[in-house]
């Protein structure tokens, strides 16, 4: 029996996925904790989540963490929910407990905060937050973010139907409301998150001037080896705090190492190995 076979094993399932930092994620964090672990990245056809998931099960697999475009149908899929996956609509993390129960959760929230309070050290109590996009992503923020007390959270999208409709889901927890970008015209805000996909094509949020100012702080969700397209737009409004979403990302996995393996890893020494590539 190779070390590989003795080992648990976890896995990634997206598509795309080839390049998915996660698995260089967990396998520094296994080095950095001394927990035998394999962790592989497996692609995913449409259509093929549940049967994959099903066959890695049948293979020991231990846990799971899900990415685009399978959160919503692991969410489907999961026997039972922690209660932030539940208001999120969408898991990113599976374990597979006695009798092969799924048991669903979602980190992308925690992971999220961390970075923000934690790592970055910008408090959200009693601040303006504009949240853009209402996808997958923002969803599974919004109620930790709420949970810090912000003065005013708006939620603005390119459809912004989406927003306002999300907003009302979500309002139970605080005030919210939601908008298109037009409307956003004449405000200001302490601190700006950007959860849309448009940075994927090299794109930002098409948002009318004077929104950002050199005092905000600018948040994306996305990461990438060069400043991410947005990180480049607020930089250009003159904002010194504009942060890619590496630390979130880095976080979100450190929370589900935690509730596979019980261990909080050091993400700290994780971030800075991932930026020095
Ligand atoms: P999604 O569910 O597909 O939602 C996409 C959102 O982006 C929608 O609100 C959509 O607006 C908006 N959008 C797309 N193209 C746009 C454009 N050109 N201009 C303005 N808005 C645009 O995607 P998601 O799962 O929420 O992911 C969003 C981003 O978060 C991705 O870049 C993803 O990589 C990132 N993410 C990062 C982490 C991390 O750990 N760092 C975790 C999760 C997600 P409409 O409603 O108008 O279509």
């Amino acid at each position: 029996m190779t070390a590989a076979n003795r080992a648990d094993r976890y896995a990634v399932m997206g598509n795309p996925i080839e390049h998915s930092k996660s698995p260089l994620i967990h396998r520094l964090f296994a080095e950095q904790t001394g927990q035998d672990l394999v962790y592989e990245a497996i692609l995913v056809h449409p259509g093929g989540f549940a049967e994959a998931v099903a066959d890695f099960t049948g293979a020991a697999g231990k846990g799971l963490n899900v990415t685009v475009p399978f959160k919503q149908q692991a969410w489907q899929i999961a026997d039972e929910l922690s209660k932030r996956a539940q208001r999120a609509g969408a898991v990113n993390t599976l374990t597979m407990g006695a009798g092969d129960k799924l048991s669903g959760d979602n980190t992308d929230g925690v992971g999220l905060l961390r970075d923000l309070t934690r790592n970055l050290g910008i408090a959200l109590s009693g601040k303006k937050l504009l949240l853009l996009g209402a996808g997958g992503a923002a969803r599974g923020i919004l109620a930790p973010l709420l949970e810090q007390n912000p003065s005013r959270l708006l939620i603005a999208n390119r459809t912004a139907e989406r927003a306002r409709k999300l907003a009302a889901e979500f309002s139970d927890l605080g005030e919210l409301h939601g908008c298109g970008f037009v409307d956003l015209k004449g405000s200001h805000f302490d601190v700006i998150i950007n959860a849309t996909a448009a940075g994927l094509q090299g794109h930002v949020p098409e948002l009318p001037d004077g929104i950002i100012n050199s005092r905000s702080y600018c948040y994306d969700l996305m990461y990438a080896s060069e400043p991410t397209a947005f990180v480049r737009y607020a930089r250009q409004c003159g904002v010194q705090a504009a942060f890619d979403g590496l630390g979130m990302l880095v976080e979100q996995a450190a929370e589900s190492f935690r509730i596979w393996r019980g261990i909080a890893p050091d993400t700290a020494a994780v971030i800075t190995a991932l930026r020095a590539q």
